[in-house]
């Protein structure tokens, strides 16, 4: 399951508990990106790599289904989910992936490079996610030309949680319990992410 995950929340943990029991996986790798060049317009400063990645640890950790790869963070230049796919198929060379992603993401797979070398590296299972209806109709001419079992779409708990959302209620001081792991919402605060750029006002420190 690739992602930003600044922060990892709890959307993230439940949709990949459920693709997981539904398409009986091993395992569940989670895979924060390094530079998300999709996301250089949403907000313009995504947090350390190391901060991503860690939070992510700190969620999966009590999960023996969850791990963590490091391979978008460790490569260098913008995240593409071709050069995901084909680090993962290098390092598990045996495995059948499925590829996690959320109903927004899986809009945009038809404009990403290589899709169809990506439709040979992994399935695909796209999660529904309040707020972003799953069209299928408009798949379905892509799907025709696709072999059997290369797009999934799954309906999970919906869970209108979103990293942006957590973001914004840390900048404000409002609580994210229950929507991170509790480490996460320690984490947050320890690292003090997501801190709006407080305005000076001289002689108070
Ligand atoms: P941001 O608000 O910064 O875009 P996000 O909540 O969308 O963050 P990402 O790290 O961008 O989180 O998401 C990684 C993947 O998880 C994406 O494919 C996204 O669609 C999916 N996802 C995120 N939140 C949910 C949710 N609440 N339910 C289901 N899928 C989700
Ligand atoms: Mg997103």
């Amino acid at each position: 399951m690739g992602g930003t995950f600044d922060p990892i929340h709890n959307g993230h943990l439940v949709a990949a508990s459920e693709v997981a029991h539904r398409f009986e996986l091993d395992e569940v790798i989670f895979v924060p990106t390094g530079r998300p060049w999709q996301k250089l317009g949403e907000h313009t400063s995504v947090s350390p790599p190391e901060d991503r990645y860690l939070m992510t640890v700190i969620a999966t950790a009590s999960n023996p289904q969850f791990s963590v790869s490091r391979v978008d963070i460790d490569r260098d230049g913008d995240t593409y989910t071709v050069d995901t796919l084909r680090d993962l198929r290098r390092q598990l060379p045996d495995a059948q992936l499925y590829f996690i992603t959320g109903a927004d993401a899986l809009e945009s797979i038809l404009s990403w490079q290589d899709w169809e070398e990506l439709f040979d590296l992994a399935r695909f299972v796209g999660v529904s996610r309040p707020g972003y209806e799953l069209d299928a109709t408009h798949l379905a001419q892509h799907l025709a030309q696709m072999p059997d079992d290369t797009l999934h779409l799954l309906e999970i708990p919906a869970l209108a949680i979103s990293s942006t959302e957590c973001r914004t209620r840390a900048a404000l001081g409002r609580p994210v319990w229950y929507l991170v792991p509790d480490g996460v919402v320690q984490y947050i605060a320890k690292r003090k992410l997501y801190r709006a750029p407080r305005a000076s006002s001289p002689g108070v420190s």
